[in-house]
């Protein structure tokens, strides 16, 4: 990585991102993934060090990096865990809208609530009949007096049972679809927001998914942000901010694959010399070193778009395709170059594969974001 790109202060926080993954999430993750639990003291000691604020501008409390330099920050976190680095990176596509389109009074409640006093946000969009397409959004937000009241449920929430904020989308006005989508930012507490069903998960396991339930949740008008009809707006803003963090993201699992698969080769033995020696093995690690560093650069090209304030709604599915595809391809790679012992819990390649899956089907399908790319191309 050509660090000299980047400001002191960004190598610090990048510096400081993997020391965090070494010293206190290597040892201890492990178990938390067995158990399917989320690491709370971990992921603390994390929103201590702003690991929430990365990208967003120092003068609401962020800590003032490029969107290239937090997307490094990321990938780094992910070598150690991706459900800790998703804890703070979807903290980070729930409150992008409120940053960039909410009131100050609500960037205020941002600021206190997630930089201050260190805490998590929620994305709530996904229902359990909206799930790719999300504008047949089902939860309703009724007009009552000057606010609104919330009713209805929104499933595999990430953070949703640690969260202090929620980005809900909820519809206004059911007869025009996804125009009829409105944004409300509802803090947790709020009479009515219930968290449901905890889901147990094939991998991933290290982050929080759950149901939350909306029963006559009653907020003001001014939980609003955006503007009532915008809510999809609101929510394709947040993926599109999102996109690059998960694409770094899986760069830095496929990474930490690729390494762990670099060092087993050159000390596995089999037929009386390291299995590294043979070219059929050695083939299989460069075609994972290609698609990772392909991989790298889309995402990183994502980043300095987005930088640059340019649209990255297609350049944005793109990264985050084929990074995310290129995890999964090299993860399950790896595990085909540790043999049986690939399969195994005690070897670290079982975890990282299985962590892999998540990435091509959050914030959008990968089946999705090919539609994104080829409707641009059909001019749709
Ligand atoms: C662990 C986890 C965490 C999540 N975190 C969040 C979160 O924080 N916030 C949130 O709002 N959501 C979250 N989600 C939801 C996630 O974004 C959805 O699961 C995803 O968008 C797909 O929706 P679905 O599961 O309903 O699948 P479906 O939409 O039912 O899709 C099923 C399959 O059909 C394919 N498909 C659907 N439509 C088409 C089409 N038109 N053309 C081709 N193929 C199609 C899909 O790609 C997929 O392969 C999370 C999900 C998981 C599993």
């Amino acid at each position: 990585m050509a660090f000299h790109l980047y400001t002191e202060e960004e190598q610090d926080m990048i510096a400081l991102a993997k020391q965090f993954g070494e010293q206190s999430i290597d040892p201890v993750i492990a178990e938390f993934d067995e158990k399917g639990e989320f690491p709370a003291a971990v992921v603390d000691t994390g929103l201590e060090m702003g690991l929430q604020s990365l990208n967003f501008p120092e003068e609401w409390g962020g800590a003032g990096l490029s969107t290239k330099a937090a997307c490094v920050a990321f990938e780094e976190l992910a070598k150690h865990d991706m459900g800790v680095a998703c804890a703070y990176s979807v903290t980070g596509t729930a409150i992008a809208p409120v940053m960039k389109y909410g009131t100050d009074a609500q960037r205020a409640v941002v600021r206190q609530k997630i930089f201050e006093e260190g805490g998590l946000a929620s994305f709530c969009l996904t229902e359990p009949g909206a799930g790719s397409d999300s504008g047949a959004a089902r939860t309703t937000a009724v007009k009552k007096g000057d606010g609104y009241v919330l009713n209805g449920n929104k499933v595999f929430i990430t953070n949703g049972g640690y969260a202090k904020l929620f980005l809900v989308i909820a519809s206004t006005d059911r007869s025009k679809g996804s125009k009829g989508l409105t944004a409300f930012l509802v803090e947790r507490g709020t009479k009515g927001l219930s968290v449901g069903k905890e889901e147990n998960k094939c991998g991933f396991r290290t982050s929080n998914t759950v149901e939350l339930v909306f029963d006559n949740v009653e907020v003001p008008a001014e939980a609003i942000v955006g503007g009532e009809g915008n809510g999809f707006k609101m929510a394709m803003y947040a993926l599109d901010h999102g996109r690059p963090y998960i694409g770094a993201e899986a760069v830095g699992l496929a990474q930490r694959a690729l390494a762990e698969a670099v060092k087993y080769v050159q000390q596995r033995q089999q037929f009386g010399k390291p299995i590294a020696a043979n070219q059929g093995i050695q083939w299989m690690l460069a075609d994972m070193e290609m698609q990772v560093e392909a991989a790298r650069c889309l995402t990183y090209h994502v980043a300095e778009l987005i930088d640059q304030g340019q649209s990255v709604t297609v350049n944005g599915s793109i990264a985050k395709c084929v990074a995310t595809d290129t995890a999964m391809k090299v993860c399950t790679d790896a595990v085909q170059l540790f043999g049986g012992y690939g399969y195994m819990k005690e070897y670290p390649v079982e975890k990282l594969f299985r962590d892999a899956k998540i990435f091509q089907i959050v914030e959008g399908t990968n089946q999705i974001q090919r539609i994104v790319v080829a409707r641009s191309l059909l001019g749709k």
